[in-house]
């Protein structure tokens, strides 16, 4: 096991064998699968350090936490995600993130439409899918994405990039892979209904093998790369801030 004392160039290192060697695995193309670095409740001083090491996409869930460390890193060219759910009065903040993963409501893609700086390229989205059920509460139903996508991509503002996911945990591989399946046929069938996608958010610190052999293109990894968020007031165990 790593420890999170143990230095993150060697922990990102790690990390992108497991992905790379997953790409073999399942018959990926090699560099197919993109990291992004989860870095919520990781001080600006982590960030940089993974920055050193050659990270350039970092994912937040919290919109002043993410403001705070867009501010902090200014100099850095990182590109920034917005992973976390997305609450209607934080849309003018996420709207300034480069990509937003968790869209699951038509208004809110419309106020981040209306708030986004038209002077800056559109915001990248993914709209998010719920593939289990009452298990999760994030995300619209397969049967309602098609119709949550269609409008999403006419917004001007916004750039519909894919799907994303968060399938409840499972205990074995199998179980992992038909979770992730389940987000690719999603995914597949809005390709079949026209929209030019190339983003498959899914995977995390204990399942992004499963993701990867189920064709995720972005894995959006936090534990593996910073340690254990324990903090017992931490934001991530809160629902609202
Ligand atoms: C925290 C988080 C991750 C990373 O989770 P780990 O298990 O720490 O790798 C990925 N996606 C989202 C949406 C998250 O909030």
């Amino acid at each position: 096991m790593q420890t999170p004392a143990q230095p993150i160039c060697e922990r990102l290192n790690a990390v992108m064998t497991r992905i790379r060697d997953a790409e073999r695995r399942y018959g990926r193309p090699s560099g197919s699968v993109t990291l992004l670095a989860a870095s919520k409740t990781q001080p600006a001083e982590r960030l940089l350090a993974a920055h050193a090491c050659g990270q350039r996409l970092f994912g937040e869930n919290y919109a002043q936490e993410m403001t705070d460390k867009m501010a902090a890193l200014t100099a850095l060219d990182i590109e920034w995600h917005f992973i976390g759910p997305i609450q209607s009065n934080k849309t003018k903040f996420i709207a300034e993130a480069d990509w937003a993963h968790g869209i699951e409501r038509l208004k809110i893609a419309e106020r981040l439409d209306a708030q986004r700086n038209p002077d800056r390229p559109p915001l990248q989205v993914c709209v998010q899918v719920n593939v289990s059920g009452e298990a999760s509460k994030s995300g619209v139903a397969p049967v309602e994405l098609p119709a949550l996508a269609e409008a999403v991509a006419q917004l001007p503002r916004l750039r519909l990039r894919g799907v994303m996911a968060i399938p409840a945990p499972e205990t074995d591989f199998d179980a992992e892979r038909r979770a992730f399946a389940a987000v690719r046929h999603a995914f597949e069938d809005l390709q079949r209904r026209g929209h030019a996608l190339d983003t498959l958010s899914m995977g995390m610190s204990d399942d992004l093998e499963a993701a990867i052999a189920e064709g995720a293109t972005m894995v959006r990894i936090g534990t593996a790369i910073f340690g254990p968020r324990n903090q017992p007031d931490a934001p991530q165990t809160r629902t609202k801030r």
